[in-house]
């Protein structure tokens, strides 16, 4: 007879069915969601690719070994250790006011050196991670140049800052002068011998 063994076998059979379909249909789910995030739905395939972008760190593409020796020809004095540190904490300041945290920087390159119209440029790459708000971690790279007006005259420099002696008054044309070309006084204001920050890109 078809008694309460058979409805509650039924019952059985049929939650099992409802369960596995629920089943399925998250597994699908997530897959799909995967897919966008990940285009992939494979888990090793996820997997590797997250511990990718955690682990490695971007290479640089360093020409310091071409470009140091011409740029400390220019500038003897020049301290490269200081000069990449100094890159590094524009970088930080423009990344932290960004937001991103736990900043580690990786390798740093001279990655270029040029002078063009009485300015050198000084093109310093450098490997980082960084957090984002949400605790993303991403491996990056950025150029960070820096620019030292070399020749006034050729920049229009004075002129726009109109720079002058202060003991004599005469026009100063040559910030690489640290004394007046007239009356030979010492001149500080254009004894301005630094290296600033021209522009920061992520590459
Ligand atoms: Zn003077």
């Amino acid at each position: 007879m078809a008694g309460i063994g058979t409805f509650v076998a039924i019952l059985i059979g049929v939650s099992i069915l409802a369960l596995v379909g629920t089943i399925w249909y998250i597994i699908a789910k997530i897959k799909s969601f995967a897919r966008e995030g990940f285009g992939t739905d494979n888990l090793k395939e996820i997997l590797k690719q997250q511990e990718a972008q955690l682990s490695e760190p971007k290479s640089v593409s360093g020409m310091t070994s071409v470009y140091l020796p011409k740029l400390q020809a220019d500038f003897p004095e020049l301290n490269w250790d200081e000069m990449q540190e100094t890159a590094k904490q524009h970088l930080r300041e423009y990344l932290e006011n960004k937001g991103l945290t736990n900043i580690r920087f990786h390798k740093t390159a001279l990655n270029d050196y040029i002078k063009k119209a009485g300015t050198c440029y000084a093109k310093i790459q450098t490997a980082l991670q960084h957090d984002d708000k949400d605790g993303n971690t991403t491996q990056t790279r950025y150029n960070v140049t820096m620019s030292y007006v070399q020749d006034a005259e050729k920049t229009g420099f004075a002129k726009a800052y109109a720079i002058t002696c202060p003991n004599c008054g005469a026009a100063v044309t040559s910030l690489g002068h640290k004394n007046c070309e007239y009356c030979g006084a010492v001149i500080k204001e254009v004894s301005r011998r630094v290296w600033e920050l021209s522009s920061i890109e992520e590459v």
